[in-house]
């Protein structure tokens, strides 16, 4: 469960300040899909790095699972991040100087896994990467780099996965494959998938929309919750994707917080 209360931003630009986020109230249950719509430069990217932690609203609380993560130290996010939320960039951030491999493998490491390299081998062949373990990003082309991203970001099993337009650089074809990959996660691992997109084909097939206008939450397809039983739009048959459950050790744990 994500829990988003009165989130405002604020930020001071060129000697004044300008509201990024005006007071957006909205919850996602476990297990939703939700698609965060909006012309650009209404707050999407703001909205959805606030829901990872990656930044702090100037007011308001964000939930995750129950814990106020606007309030907690930075380490101890960093850790809570890893464990609860997968984030997928447009333009995949890979680390340059890692391989395929070595990009999955490093939140594994991060997290404490012991096998980390086998459990990101795992993860790379099923996102059908398996012949390229060893090349680097720039070897890739766009969609490989990107189910490189989705391996990595889904490496830690973390409930919930964040894509900010994680089809935005693809072509079609490629950009489908992404989101079959996406909702495969979503289907397989009941993991809530909230996405920020400029494709209507792409949201309609989210069980629910959230729009943004001018930092404002302009409407939502399901805007009664808890309770109500939501259908998907248009749920993808898809897919024969299956990332491997559960890790490659017995022993991983992630450590709770202090
Ligand atoms: P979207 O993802 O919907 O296109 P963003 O969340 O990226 O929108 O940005 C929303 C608005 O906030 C834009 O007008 C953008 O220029 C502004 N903005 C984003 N980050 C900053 C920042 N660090 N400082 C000042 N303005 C910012
Ligand atoms: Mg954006």
């Amino acid at each position: 469960m994500i829990s988003v209360k009165q989130v405002s931003m604020v930020l001071a630009a060129a000697g004044r300040s300008v509201t990024i986020l005006d007071h957006i109230t909205f919850a996602i249950p476990v297990k939703q899909t939700v698609a965060i719509v909006g012309p650009s430069g209404s707050g999407k990217s703001t909205l959805l790095g606030l829901m990872a932690g990656l930044d702090r609203p100037t007011a308001g609380s964000i939930e995750l699972d129950g814990t106020d993560i606007t309030t907690m130290s930075e380490s101890r996010m960093a850790r809570f991040r890893r464990e609860k939320v997968g984030y997928i960039f447009q333009s995949f951030h890979l680390i340059p100087t890692l391989t395929a491999l070595e990009n999955v493998a490093v939140p594994l490491e991060l997290s404490g896994e012991r096998h980390a390299s086998e459990r990101a081998a795992d993860l790379l062949a099923a996102v059908r990467l398996s012949d390229r373990m060893g090349h680097y990003p720039v070897q890739l082309s766009g969609g490989e780099q990107q189910r490189v991203a989705v391996a990595r970001a889904f490496a830690c099993r973390p409930p919930i996965l964040l894509a900010d337009e994680p089809t935005g650089n693809l072509d079609s074809a490629t950009g489908a494959q992404v989101i079959d990959l996406l909702l495969s996660l979503h289907r397989d691992h009941g993991t809530t998938l909230v996405l920020v997109t400029h494709d209507s084909t792409l949201a309609a097939s989210m069980q629910r929309v959230v729009s943004l206008r001018d930092g404002r939450l302009e409407s939502d397809s399901m805007p009664s919750f808890p309770g109500s039983t939501v259908e998907p739009a248009a749920e993808r048959s898809s897919s024969n994707w299956v990332l491997p459950s559960s890790p490659s050790s017995s022993d991983f744990t992630v450590e709770p917080g202090p």
